[in-house]
Order: C-alpha cells, then sequence, then structure tokens
C-alpha cells in the first residue's frame, strides 16, 4: 500500500513539474527577445540625464522607456570603477579589477553577451564614438589584463569570429602597429569589409568594420550625427531571422565629464538621446526587440546648480575630473523590460539578459 501510495505521488509530481516546466518554457519562447539592443552611456548618471533634459524642448528618449532601475557600479577591486572594469562586468557578469578586460579577478579570460549571443547563432555588433578599442567596446570582444595594451585589443578584434560588424575610432591600432602587422589587410584577406565612412558601406555585406578615425572621434561639433547614423546602417545591417545583439556606446559623454566641459557635456547627451530615439523607433517597428540603456559609471560628480533661480540657463558644476561611486540608472523597452527594476549590480544586467535571450 505504502507503495503504491510512494508511485502515486512520484507520478503526481512528475506530471507537475513536467507541466510547469514546459508551461514556463513556453510562456519564456513567446516573452523573450529576439534582437537586443544595449546602449552604454560612458559616464551617465542621473545628473547627466537631468542637464539634457533640461536643455530639451521635447522630452527626451529616456522619458519612453516604461521600466527603470539602478544600478551599483562597483569594481572587484576599488569602490570606484572604471570603464574596463565596468564594461566587463556588464559584458561578461563577472566582477573585475580595475583596468582589466573580459577578465574575471583571477585574470581568466571569461565570455561576453556578445560572444554568447554569436554562438547561440545571432549576428553581433559593437559601435563607439571613441577608439572601437577602447575599454567599454574592448569588454565585449576582447580578452586582455590591461586596457591599455590597444594594439594587442585590436588583434583580438581582428582574430574574433563572434563579431560581424564594427563602427568606431582607433585605426591606428590597427594599421599603425609596433609589430608592423596591417591588421585591416589581413581582416579584409578572411572576407571583412572594410571603410573609413559611414557613406557608401554596402550594408548586405556580412563582415563589416568602419573605423571612421585614427584617434578616437571628434566631439559631436566635428562628428555630427555619426553615432545615430552609425546605429541606423547597423539596425539594417544586423537584422536577420536568428535576431541579433549590438551594443552602442555614447563615449564620449565621459571625455566631456573629465574635461568638465558643460558644452561638450550637453552635446554628446543629445547625440545619445538622438540615438536611442533611432533604436526606439526600430523596437516599436520590430516589437520583438528589448532595449536597454545604462551606463558604467558616473563621471565628474556633476551637480545642477542655477543660483540666480532664473531658470534662464543650466548651470553644471563638476565636483571632481573623475569617476565617482553614483549609482546609475538603467533603462529597459520591449519584451521582458520589466525584469530591469529595483536595485541591482552591473553584473545581474549580464544575467538578466543572457536568461532572457535563450531562445535561438
Ligand atoms: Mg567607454
Ligand atoms: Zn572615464
Amino acid at each position: 500500500m505504502k507503495k503504491h501510495l510512494t508511485l502515486f505521488l512520484l507520478i503526481i509530481l512528475t506530471c507537475l513539474l513536467s507541466t510547469s516546466c514546459s508551461n514556463s518554457k513556453s510562456n519564456n519562447t513567446t516573452n523573450k527577445p529576439k534582437n537586443i539592443i544595449l546602449l552604454i552611456g560612458d559616464g551617465m548618471s542621473i545628473p547627466q540625464i537631468c542637464a539634457s533634459m533640461l536643455t530639451q524642448e521635447s522630452p527626451t528618449s529616456f522619458e519612453q522607456f516604461p521600466v527603470t532601475g539602478l544600478v551599483k557600479t562597483h569594481s572587484k577591486s576599488h569602490r570606484i570603477t572604471d570603464s574596463a572594469a565596468g564594461g566587463t562586468a556588464i559584458a561578461t557578469g563577472h566582477k573585475t579589477n580595475n583596468g582589466m578586460i573580459g577578465m574575471n579577478a583571477d585574470s581568466i579570460a571569461v565570455p561576453s553577451m556578445l560572444e554568447i549571443f554569436s554562438d547561440r547563432g545571432m549576428k553581433t555588433g559593437v559601435i563607439a564614438t571613441s577608439y572601437i578599442t577602447h575599454a567599454t567596446p574592448a569588454s565585449f570582444v576582447a580578452k586582455n589584463i590591461n586596457r591599455n595594451n590597444y594594439e594587442e585589443i585590436a588583434a583580438d578584434f581582428a582574430n574574433s569570429d563572434k563579431v560581424d560588424l564594427l563602427i568606431g575610432g582607433g585605426r591606428n591600432h590597427f594599421n599603425k602597429r609596433k609589430d608592423n602587422v596591417n591588421l585591416i589587410e589581413k581582416m579584409q584577406s578572411d572576407g571583412w569589409n572594410y571603410y573609413d565612412t559611414l557613406i557608401n558601406v554596402d550594408i548586405s555585406a556580412n563582415k563589416i568594420i568602419i573605423l571612421a578615425d585614427n584617434d578616437h572621434l571628434p566631439s559631436y561639433s566635428m562628428r555630427g550625427n555619426f553615432l545615430p547614423e552609425a546605429t541606423s546602417l547597423a539596425l539594417r545591417n544586423l537584422k536577420n531571422k536568428n535576431g541579433f545583439f549590438l551594443m552602442v556606446e555614447g563615449s564620449q559623454i565621459d571625455f566631456a565629464c573629465h574635461d568638465k566641459d558643460s558644452t561638450y557635456l550637453i552635446n554628446e547627451m543629445n547625440d545619445f538621446n538622438n540615438t536611442i530615439n533611432v533604436v526606439l523607433e526600430f523596437a516599436e517597428e520590430n516589437p520583438n526587440t528589448l532595449v536597454i540603456v545604462t551606463a558604467d559609471h558616473e563621471t565628474g560628480g556633476l551637480t545642477i546648480v542655477d543660483p540666480d533661480e532664473n531658470y534662464t540657463k543650466t548651470n553644471l558644476h563638476f565636483s571632481n575630473g573623475s569617476h565617482t561611486p553614483l549609482l546609475v540608472p538603467i533603462f529597459a523597452f520591449g519584451p521582458e523590460a520589466n525584469r530591469f527594476t529595483g536595485i541591482m549590480d552591473n553584473t545581474d544586467i549580464f544575467k538578466k539578459i543572457i536568461d532572457l535571450a535563450n531562445n535561438i
């Protein structure tokens, strides 16, 4: 009798488990996004966004997101992160030491979400307005103990079979190298399509690298709408039946705050805002797209002061020229966006995204 009861309970339990498993699977499959677009404003927290809002006539892109949260940014080694450890935490889900790219704190290379998505059959791309080899974009593709090893990082980009589209600066790290290797020629012989501008790019091509400057790209006043245009190009190039992952960085928000330059900051924020609008437009037309906007850390200890109280101008005050431990916001739009609410660690961004996008 006891034996029968045990067997009966086991059967019931198995049924319950299999039903709940198959239910949650089918639910997840229908809700899971096919395309993932991650936008990182380097050095951007609430003050930078608020400064942008105060200078815009119409509502900013940030106000279009139904879900917001906050992110803790400390690294393994420091209360205040740099962009290498911050980028690595978001890209790989591992807290690491400042200065390290794509490695955990024990200097072991760990896979990035870009690499994992590529293995799942999705197309992948990275866009920055800095060197493409700079810490934030590098965290998604390269593995290096030191973010300043730009030429080694460029070689990781050239040798990666996980990334399909690269747009940014830093051409010198590819073709003016100490080892005299021309990585652009090597990539071309490997099937990459190389351009030095956004003009006349064959967007039907499979592998595209656009290095638009020897150095960082110039600031917004010189480069104009490069970032929203590059993002639009990337969305057209990457869209495919298996989905894609794209990381877009507003790299120079951080530069402006290091420079304590209000005009530079407002321009970079407005450029990032325009870029987010391009992505939101795509997400509205392609409802299987999850859009996440966040940052690696705050830069500048920015506050907004208006001593004349007339609101005639926005006075920005940078309390320092370096990074701070402020929380940074996260914004989410699209399928399963509601997971990105509350206060989370930067490594949770990786975990939440990887967990969602496993439908391939
Ligand atoms: Mg950066
Ligand atoms: Zn910085």
